[in-house]
């Protein structure tokens, strides 16, 4: 493999129903700060069937170029035709960098393309930098230049493990949404328009989708809300969760919820924060009852304000709390929506 000829840095735009995914804006975002280090552009490859119209939107936040691969069989997604079309437009147009959001769609499509291409593919970054590689060789070592350090948690959250793909391109990873920051939208921001189509013969292996159901969710998407209201095991039982949801009713917030609260039923899983749940990023994070494990921190540190109640003064979460209560969630939670609602009047 002749490392030279992958140039530029390419983020799979995913789109579901000819809507472009919020992660897709996220990742163009982070690929232009990596662009600029390696001094190219970055490129949005977009998947889908009569899906050309949405290359605007992806120049409004930042691409310089869109491929677009559109074909009726990638109408919706499917393994294979996806997994096709991606890893050809990686053998005709030699990426560098490789960009994957952690969606559900992501998780399937990545892996299958890096094993396709033959190269390697780190999942779950929470961090994406350009640099030397190894970090800190040792006598005799080569050191290589401008590679795609990739930062995640490993063990279980236990520690940080930077990794790199020095040998193989493109370097592949994956980030789950709300991780990286989105470019400021630039209306009427133009970029460079490619259509690519590799053919596509439908084949008895292809999957058949018959039907698409969907669910029905009344709630808000906690990883969009502004204000987080989040309960741990401190809670107490799902009956009590009411408190919770009397001050996110006082301060027009969201319940959310430790995995704790996941794991013993009280909660769904759509409501989790954390390594294994959802990243956060709102305004203000209530962390009720949360111990602070930094699994769950993972998924919510970057938040602008954290307040904590808990009454265990040497909770970790104090460690990233702006705000720190402690006390009785109890007694201090209906107090808190008291005072919001007074305030509010
Ligand atoms: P606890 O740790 O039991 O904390 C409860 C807190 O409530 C305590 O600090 C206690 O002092 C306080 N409290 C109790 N009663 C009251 C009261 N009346 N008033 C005030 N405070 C009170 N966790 C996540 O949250 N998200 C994840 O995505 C996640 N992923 C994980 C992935 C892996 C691989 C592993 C190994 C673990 C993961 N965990 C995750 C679990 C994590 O390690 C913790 O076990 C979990 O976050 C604990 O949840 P908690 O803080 O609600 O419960």
């Amino acid at each position: 493999m002749n490392l030279e000829e992958y140039k530029g840095v390419f983020v799979f735009a995913q789109q579901v129903d000819n809507v472009v995914s919020g992660i897709a804006f996220e990742l163009i975002g982070k690929g232009k700060e990596l662009a600029k280090d390696l001094g190219t552009e970055v490129t949005a490859v977009l998947i889908g069937y009569e899906v050309k119209g949405l290359a605007d939107e992806l120049a409004a936040y930042g691409a310089d170029r869109v491929i677009v691969v559109d074909d009726p069989e990638l109408k919706e997604y499917r393994t294979e035709p996806y997994a096709h079309a991606l890893s050809s437009v990686i053998e005709k147009y030699k990426p560098e960098i490789m960009l994957v959001g952690a969606t559900a769609i992501g998780r399937d499509l990545g892996p299958r393309v890096s094993a396709r291409i033959h190269t390697g593919l780190t999942a779950d970054c929470t961090q994406l930098d350009i640099g030397d590689f190894p970090l800190n060789p040792v006598p005799g070592q080569e050191q290589k230049h401008n590679q795609l350090l990739m930062t995640r948690p490993a063990f279980g959250g236990n520690t940080i493990a930077t990794i790199a793909c020095p040998n193989f391109r493109p370097q592949m990873a994956t980030v789950r949404p709300g991780v990286m920051q989105k470019a400021p939208k630039v209306e009427g921001a133009k970029a460079v328009v490619e259509e690519f189509n590799p053919g596509f013969t439908p084949d008895n292996k292809y999957v058949e989708i018959m039907e698409v159901v969907k669910s029905v969710v009344d709630t808000v998407d906690i990883m969009d809300a502004k204000i987080l209201v989040s309960g741990g095991r401190g809670v107490g039982s799902p009956e009590n969760f009411k408190i919770l949801d009397d001050l996110a009713e006082a301060i027009g917030g969201t319940v959310s919820c430790s995995r704790a609260v996941v794991d013993a039923g009280w909660k769904p899983k759509d409501l989790q924060v954390g390594q294994t749940g959802k990243t956060v990023r709102p305004n203000v994070y209530f962390a009720i009852g949360i111990s602070g494990a930094i699994q769950h921190l993972a998924g919510m540190e970057e938040s602008d304000i954290i307040v904590a109640i808990n009454k265990d003064e040497t909770a970790p979460i104090f460690d990233v709390a702006d705000y720190g209560i402690v006390g009785d969630l109890n007694k201090i939670v209906p107090i808190l929506a008291d005072k919001i609602r007074e305030a509010r009047a």
